[in-house]
């Protein structure tokens, strides 16, 4: 199944994390930290460039090492809410 790119509540799902927590381009996701950024996310390569100075491929291996896109970043982010949850887990 293809997951939607937003949810009811119209937010839009982080590419990293799976969670529905993007409100607006370029938000930061408060579940992993990661910035959305459409040229990451597309070109997928290990561009550690602007703006998430990481892969998004590496921002993901983190996000399931450690629940962040880098470590120092983890006691920045929250548990997602019940209704960010992607809906294979939510
Ligand atoms: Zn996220």
């Amino acid at each position: 199944m293809e997951l939607k790119r937003t949810n009811k509540f119209g937010k839009i799902r982080c590419a990293c994390c799976g969670c529905y927590t993007i409100t607006e381009i370029a938000d930061i996701c408060e579940v992993c930290y990661w910035e959305e950024s459409i040229y990451q996310e597309e070109i997928n390569t290990e561009d550690d460039d602007a703006p998430n100075y990481i892969s998004f491929k590496e921002a993901k291996e983190n996000y399931l090492k450690f629940g962040a896109i880098k470590l120092e970043l983890k006691s920045k982010v929250r548990e997602p809410n019940v209704d960010e949850l992607p809906p294979s887990l939510g």
